[in-house]
């Protein structure tokens, strides 16, 4: 049987932000399944010039960009090589908002991580882009400029986050971010407990950068892979859940689910709990937020209940693991709270990965930031922007302090 490719213009015209990550690049490997709905027209890469030629090759973007100019430079030069020299090379940070944003791309995949991926989350919401947001430290710091941006133009958002898109899913389909008005109580998000689930504060004293990022269940970037084994990944995905379904503080609950099988629940006031199960493989939200509202399959072997054995939830450990405490903290603090938090745990992270910080210290740094930085209540993107900066400042001195007092 041959299928008949549609029309390029029925076809929907895809830009990739962080095309070379772990979200990029499965992303990318379900597009490749459906050639006949989707067309990559721009993808993006810090440095990883290597990987994304590979991707130009295959998927024949209009445009890429390069953030960092000498791997840009290097990328035109085997473009050109391979015969791809029509292919558009943009550099640097300001190129990001201009691919988010183009005219010709319907629907946008923010899987930059970290602050680097705001601006440009932030340009595609204000195009009115159909918005499959994986970026959740953009959320946590602008939620409320993002909802407002989205609102203005139009566009929309589907979670990539496998919790959030859990819930999304376990939502009726006309939900607007009111959760009284659907008789929904609370959301329960599933945590894995990640490779340290068990540890006391003592055994966390000497964990190493390898051992953190080696996760039980899910293959992440390795800042992604950290947070999870502190716990700020939930941290930020509460704050994140707020913002994405308008649920306060006291209605989203965190359990530990090792297993890594039930990727959230949504608990309505009549009793029901809705969860969507589904094996740890992030290609299973990607799918379902590309076809919305259809299904098509995302390459994902089936989940064999049967085999899976039990299914487990506990507590998380809030001793041993502050940083989602923290983070609960900061919600019910405000939005400029979040700013810090995120900063400082970006700042933090890097340390601990490049050996400057305990993975201890990282809590400790940012609730020491959170007490130093002085927030102001007027909310714009200049006023996060600069509270972030001071924040990744605070909380670098307090770094360096740290290391003089153990170094
Ligand atoms: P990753 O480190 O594997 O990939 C990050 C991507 O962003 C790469 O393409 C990289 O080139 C690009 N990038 C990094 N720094 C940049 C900068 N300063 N400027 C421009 N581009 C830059 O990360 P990941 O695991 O794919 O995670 C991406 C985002 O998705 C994060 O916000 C993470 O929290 C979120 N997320 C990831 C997963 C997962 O399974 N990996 C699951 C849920 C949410
Ligand atoms: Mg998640």
């Amino acid at each position: 049987m041959t299928v008949r490719q549609p029309p390029a213009s029925q076809r929907r015209r895809i830009a990739i932000l962080g095309a070379t990550g772990s979200i990029g690049s499965n992303a990318l490997a379900v597009i490749a399944l459906h050639p006949e709905r989707f067309e990559v027209v721009a993808l993006s890469a810090q440095r990883n010039i290597h990987k994304l030629l590979l991707f130009c090759q295959q998927f024949r973007p209009r445009r890429v960009v390069v953030t960092e100019p000498a791997a840009a430079l290097a990328l035109i030069a085997q473009l050109s090589a391979s015969g791809l020299a029509s292919i558009e090379v943009r550099v640097g940070a300001d190129a990001l908002d201009s691919i988010a944003s183009a005219a010709d791309v319907d629907l946008v995949i923010a899987a930059i991580v970290g602050a680097a991926g705001l601006s440009s989350t932030l340009a595609a919401a204000g195009a009115g882009k159909t918005l499959l947001l994986a970026n959740k430290e953009s959320v946590v710091m602008a939620g409320p400029l993002l909802f407002a941006a989205l609102a203005a133009s139009g566009g929309q958002l589907i979670p990539l986050d496998s919790e959030h898109n859990a819930i999304f899913q376990c939502l009726p389909r006309d939900y607007r971010r009111n959760p009284a008005a659907h008789g929904i109580r609370r959301v329960l998000l599933t945590a894995s407990g990640g490779p340290f689930l068990g540890f006391s504060r003592e055994a966390l004293r000497l964990v190493t950068p390898e051992q953190a990022v080696r996760h039980p269940r899910w293959t992440m970037g390795r800042k992604i892979s950290v947070d999870s084994a502190t716990l700020m990944n939930k941290g930020l995905e509460v704050i994140e859940a707020h913002w994405l379904f308008g649920l306060a503080a006291d209605q989203i609950d965190v359990l530990v689910h090792p297993q890594s099988l039930v990727h959230s629940l949504v608990e309505y006031v009549d009793g029901s709990l809705l969860a969507q199960l589904g094996p740890a493989d992030m290609r299973t939200p990607i799918a379902q937020a590309l076809a919305w509202p259809e299904r098509i399959d995302s390459g994902v072997a089936r989940l064999d209940l049967l085999s899976a054995g039990s299914l487990c939830f506990e507590p998380p450990d809030l001793h041993a693991f502050p940083c989602l405490a923290l983070a609960q903290a900061a919600l019910r603090q405000g939005p400029m709270a979040a700013v810090v938090l995120n900063a400082a745990n970006e700042v933090a992270v890097d340390a601990f990965l490049t050996g400057q910080l305990s993975f201890l210290g990282i809590a400790e740094v940012i609730e020491a930031s959170l007490a130093a930085v002085i927030q102001t209540n007027v909310f714009t993107l200049p006023t996060v922007l600069a509270t972030d900066s001071e924040a990744r400042r605070v909380a670098s001195a307090l770094i360096q302090q740290l290391e003089k007092r153990h170094g």
